[in-house]
């Protein structure tokens, strides 16, 4: 009997991989595991629409319950892997064990903590799954001052949420800029400026020192500087880490942070793979090893190696692109921020829909949209066929982007 595909983990990544076994073909049993007890889920929402109350669970699922089965998908729910023997290719799932043709890692990230005195304190949460939103939710409700720790995507998103519901929100960023790891400097500014005209205190260069708290809750935010901060809630949002908890038993070749893989999405060990949150692949349009957190990245690697598990040709692999909604801005991100590109503005900033270019010896590198979808699904295209502009007509607002393409590289 043919063994099949366990794959580890049932998010963006894992249930792609699945879903893409079948539409290219394959035939053999697929296992999908998950250690969360619910159907597997959009994750974006978690601190937009699910959060604000907009959208229900049964509104963010991957999948409707029938198609698992309609796709002869058997989904191990609520269990968890512990541990892999690539040498007898078996996975042990909570005591039993699962032989398999094909592994796929698809373990995701796993939140920063923080080990700061007081850090264990109730009302002091996290977000990464269904269950941290909800606990985040019914917090929400009662909390009125609400302290961020973290000034990127996730720490901004649920400030919005708070601030749109009236709360009194403080970020706290230990940089200089909000979402400095994947904004250009005029984007920070102009999220710091639309979180203060919303009510929302900012605080950059800000250290923590540590939590104090009344009855086992968290009561205060302690900075370095001796600043006391009250609050009756605290997200913690600093950024996430690889889950690599299998791997190391495993014996998996690590790099930057993740699973190494190659284009295939395979592993340094025989029949295992890894996609997703967790993998680190050489990235074609900046030339480095790295992990990319984000959904269109899951799914991309998940084709990619469905592909090659049925030998069918690879997808072609277009730009990374990513999106946050925060108020009325809905901010669209295609490429990978760079150090050394020149930015070119076009439309204004002050109107609430621009897009910013990121320009490499007049190649589109990169290119942040708020409000300007046209512009990004057309940067998409063009940062994938590494189009050359000409300046004068990228900035004009009023001319489409494509055409002020004047090279290609690839169709
Ligand atoms: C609040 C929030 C908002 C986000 N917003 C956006 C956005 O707007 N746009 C965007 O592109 N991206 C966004 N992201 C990032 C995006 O959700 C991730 O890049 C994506 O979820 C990665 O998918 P994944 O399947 O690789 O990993 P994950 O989604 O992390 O899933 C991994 C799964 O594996 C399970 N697992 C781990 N170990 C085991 C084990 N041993 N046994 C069984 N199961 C296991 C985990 O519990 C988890 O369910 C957001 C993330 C968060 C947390």
């Amino acid at each position: 009997m043919k063994t099949g595909a366990v794959i580890i983990g049932a998010s963006h990544a894992g249930t792609q991989a699945a879903a893409a076994l079948r539409q290219s073909g394959w035939q053999d049993p697929i296992t999908l595991v998950s250690n969360e007890g619910c159907l597997p889920y959009h994750r974006p929402p978690l601190s937009k629409g699910f959060l604000s109350g907009q959208q229900g669970e049964d509104q963010i699922l991957l999948r409707g319950e029938g198609f698992y089965r309609d796709q002869q998908i058997t989904l191990l729910n609520g269990r968890e892997v512990q541990q892999i023997l690539p040498d007898r290719q078996t996975v042990e799932v909570d005591g039993a064990t699962l032989p398999y043709e094909a592994l796929i890692l698809a373990t995701g990230a796993v939140p920063r903590r923080l080990s700061l005195p007081g850090s264990g304190l109730d009302n002091i949460l996290m977000l990464r799954t269904l269950a941290d939103s909800r606990l985040l939710k019914e917090h929400l409700r009662d909390a009125e001052r609400i302290v961020i720790v973290g000034g990127g995507f996730i720490g901004l998103e649920v400030a919005a949420t708070a601030a749109k519901a009236g709360k009194a929100v403080t970020v706290i960023e230990a940089q200089d800029r909000l979402i400095a790891r994947a904004l250009p400097p005029l984007l920070s500014g102009y999220f710091r400026d639309l979180h203060v005209q919303n009510g929302v205190a900012i605080r950059l260069n800000a250290r923590l020192d540590r939590f104090e708290g009344e009855g086992g809750r968290v009561s205060h935010v302690l900075l370095a500087g001796g600043e006391r901060l009250a609050a009756d809630l605290v997200l913690v949002g600093v950024g996430s880490d690889a889950n690599c908890s299998l791997t190391a038993q495993a014996g998996l070749a690590m790099e930057a942070g993740g699973i190494l893989v190659d284009a295939y999405c395979a592993t340094s060990a025989a029949s295992i793979y890894a996609v997703g949150d967790c993998a680190a692949q050489l990235n074609t349009h900046t030339g480095a090893v790295m992990r990319v957190e984000s959904v269109q990245n899951a799914t991309d690697q998940a084709r990619a190696l469905a592909a090659h598990l049925t030998d069918k040709p690879l997808p072609a692999r277009g730009a990374n692109w990513f999106w946050s909604d925060q108020y009325a801005a809905k901010l669209q991100m295609a490429g990978i921020v760079r150090e050394g590109c020149d930015g070119l503005l076009r439309g204004d900033p002050q109107s609430g829909e621009f897009t910013f270019l990121q320009m490499m010896d007049s190649r589109l590198v990169a290119a942040f949209s708020v409000n300007r979808a046209g512009d990004h699904m057309a940067a998409r295209k063009l940062i994938a066929s590494r189009a050359r502009l000409d300046r004068t007509m990228a900035i004009d607002p009023a001319v489409p982007l494509v055409k002020a393409v004047v090279e290609m590289e690839k169709a």
